[in-house]
């Protein structure tokens, strides 16, 4: 199966991601992880997206569009991935039928997490995560169950991202209106999305996107 998770910044896209990588060995693609990785590594794709990234704006198309091309060959996304971050233009969304066209893929579908952006701002400031083995974690929602020790991997090395300021969120709430929602039309007229209560418990989301995988599976069997 190959899905796009879409939503504002902080509707959940990373979590789910994770958990389906974790439980169907599906790969997450998410471009903001490929970002900050290229920014860590001082690559030139990161040099020229740092200031970009860290005032909260979204990267040049053809250097996402680079990083993602690169990412689709790996032998893993053959059993399956999760686009998380991508696409975030109507640029992109045309340049990713393109990539799946060319790497004889398809998209199975498109599952939009709907949220009340009031609460995005407290989401996505509160959170942070392991820095050795990425599980993420929030001060209000999710503290380690040993403080100060990752549950997963025992490290004791927490990140924030610096884009999770809240002043940040909002640019990256405003980029989302006026660059990423504009997209949907264009998946809907292809029949493939799907809505999620984004504001569900996480295991409730989970389950709602099992579902779309479902119904996704059994439509490419009967075609
Ligand atoms: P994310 O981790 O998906 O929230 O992305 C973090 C930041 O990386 C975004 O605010 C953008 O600056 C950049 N970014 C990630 N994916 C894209 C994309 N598809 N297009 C443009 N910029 C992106």
């Amino acid at each position: 199966m190959n899905l796009i998770l879409l939503g504002p910044p902080g509707a959940g896209k990373g979590t789910q991601a994770t958990r389906l990588e974790r439980l169907h060995g599906m790969v997450q693609l998410s471009t903001g992880n490929m970002l900050r990785a290229a920014v860590a590594a001082g690559t030139p794709v990161g040099l020229a997206a740092k200031a970009v990234m860290e005032a909260g704006q979204l990267v040049p198309d053809a250097l996402v569009e680079g990083v993602l091309s690169d990412h689709l060959d790996d032998p893993d996304a053959r059993h399956g991935f999760i686009l998380d971050g991508f696409p975030r233009t109507t640029t992109q969304a045309h340049a990713l039928d393109a990539m799946l066209a060319a790497k004889g893929l398809k998209l199975d579908a498109v599952i939009v997490l709907d949220v009340n952006e009031n609460a995005l701002v407290t989401r996505i400031a509160g959170r942070f995560a392991c820095g050795y083995c990425g599980e993420g974690y929030h001060d209000q929602f999710k503290l380690p169950r040993a403080p100060g020790r990752c549950d997963v991997c025992g490290h004791d090395d927490f990140r924030r991202r610096p884009d999770d300021r809240a002043e940040t969120v909002r640019t990256r709430l405003a980029e989302y209106h006026t660059k990423t929602a504009p997209i949907l039309p264009y998946y809907d007229a292809q029949r493939v999305v799907t809505h999620v209560d984004g504001m569900a418990d996480m295991d409730h989301v989970a389950a709602s996107i099992e579902a779309v995988l479902a119904r996704a599976k059994a439509n490419a069997v009967s075609v």
